[in-house]
């Protein structure tokens, strides 16, 4: 066409040449070139009508533009085939299943070890999209083998910080995830602080951004290796509602449980009494105890006077991709329950579930899991809010909220200082009286 309306009438044939130039082992070949021979019509031909250009909205003629970008570019690839695997769940077998709750719900990881690393990569199979890390170690020899984020070039000059790896871990997997990481040492009950060399003012500092990220996450995953390092973040989490997922590791024994969660600053429901859990009714999620409910010692310094072999948790390799799976799949099931981390905890003392008695799509939503790999065996206990306990106490939540950096302070400072608020002092003092008069009574 262009050949006719040019050169019509001046020229009777034109020859068109086809270069093809190919390359094979560094030499250029173009032997593959053709000519064609056009032979131009004696008349111009009439301009055919041409399609290509449609009004757009401006009602003006231009390219339609499509973006390919999802069907081209790798990582939006990735995302949706990851998408499409989860709904497949939902169209074949639980059509109730509410994956948009899932994707959205902001998860912190407090340790990026052995458990931080297996939740995160069982977060991110399950299409969560924001997760991040707090740890403030490095990366280590040891760790690769069993903490999955990690490779052995993580451990080369020292170590890259656990924190940042772990989340570059996670966005070299799928790079459409919102992982970060924050290098950060949690503050601990009986970890002294001392008042020289500004170390108040950075433990002051974790502790704000340990509260900054606490508002900026829904759900706050425990895993880390010491019981005092819980404590700041138990604290925190009732004084703000949240969520919590913690999890413990023996040398072959897990514990996962979700902490009670309370509503606002409200006291625990007086009508909870071990009564309920005795008739084997569900206690309300607000009623559930923390980590520290069940026990009348307050957290301190657990590495204090220990061997370096005795402060390290050992344990069974497959013990923390058992008890992270089952964090996991905690939290899931309870994002489907309608009431979310104040759904009623449900126990093994109800052996006949029935599918109608489940109140989330994917099942029974326990306060506890705890695990026995020695004998392939768990439980699922739950336990209720203690009224003494050093952490969720309400005593303990509102002189956090009201005295603030000041009340921490004096927990990481003195050893006692948590029993005398908490009453336990004066539990134990009556225990030692009550044994007194125990032993009184019996020479009697
Ligand atoms: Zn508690």
């Amino acid at each position: 066409m262009l050949l006719s309306r040019r050169w019509c009438g001046k020229y009777e044939t034109v020859n068109v040449l086809c270069y093809r130039n190919r390359v094979f082992q560094g030499i250029h070949n173009c032997s593959h070139s053709i000519i064609i021979k056009v032979k131009l019509p004696t008349k111009p031909e009439t301009f055919p009508k041409v399609v290509g250009w449609e009004r757009n909205s401006k009602q003006k003629l231009g390219p339609q533009m499509v973006n390919m970008s999802s069907s081209m570019d790798p990582s939006s690839l990735a995302e949706s085939a990851v998408d499409l695997n989860l709904k497949l769940m939902r169209w074949r077998l639980i059509p109730g299943l509410d994956l948009e709750i899932v994707a959205k719900t902001r998860c912190l990881l407090l340790g990026a070890g052995t458990l931080g690393c297996n939740v995160a990569r069982c977060l991110l199979s399950w299409g969560v999209r924001n997760i991040s890390f707090v740890d403030n170690g490095q990366v280590s020899y040891s760790n690769p083998v069993r903490q999955s984020l990690f490779q052995f070039d993580d451990c080369l000059n020292g170590g890259k910080p656990k924190a940042l790896a772990a989340a570059d871990g996670l966005k070299k997997i799928f790079p459409e995830v919102n992982a970060n990481g924050y290098i950060l040492s949690v503050p601990m009950p009986g970890h002294i602080v001392n008042s020289a060399g500004g170390e108040v003012d950075k433990v002051r500092s974790d502790v704000e951004k340990l509260e900054q990220l606490f508002d900026d996450n829904d759900v706050i995953f425990l895993l880390m290796d010491t019981r005092e390092a819980r404590w700041l973040p138990t604290v925190m989490a009732a004084a703000k509602g949240k969520m919590v997922i913690n999890c413990a590791l023996g040398f072959d024994t897990y514990l996962i449980m979700r902490h009670g969660v309370k509503q606002g600053t409200e006291a625990h429901p007086p009508h909870v009494d071990v009564e309920t859990l005795k008739a084997g009714r569900k206690v309300p999620g607000s009623g559930l105890g923390c980590y520290f409910c069940n026990d009348v010692v307050a957290p301190g310094d657990s590495t204090k006077d220990r061997t370096l072999d005795q402060q390290c948790t050992v344990s069974r390799p497959g013990m923390s991709m058992l008890a992270s799976a089952l964090a996991v799949e905690l939290l899931v099931s309870l994002l489907q329950h309608p009431s979310k981390g104040l759904a009623s905890a449900d126990t093994t003392s109800k052996d006949s579930h029935l599918e109608a008695d489940f109140e989330s799509t994917l099942g029974l939503v326990p306060h506890q899991i705890r695990g026995f790999l020695s004998r392939f065996y768990s439980v699922m206990p739950a336990s209720l809010a203690f009224d003494k306990c050093a952490a969720c106490s309400d005593v303990v939540v509102s002189r956090y909220l009201t005295e603030g950096f000041h009340f921490l302070l004096q927990v990481f400072n003195s050893p006692t200082f948590l029993e005398e608020v908490t009453g336990l002092s004066q539990l134990h003092a009556e225990a030692v009286e009550d044994e007194i008069w125990a032993i009184s009574d019996d020479e009697i």
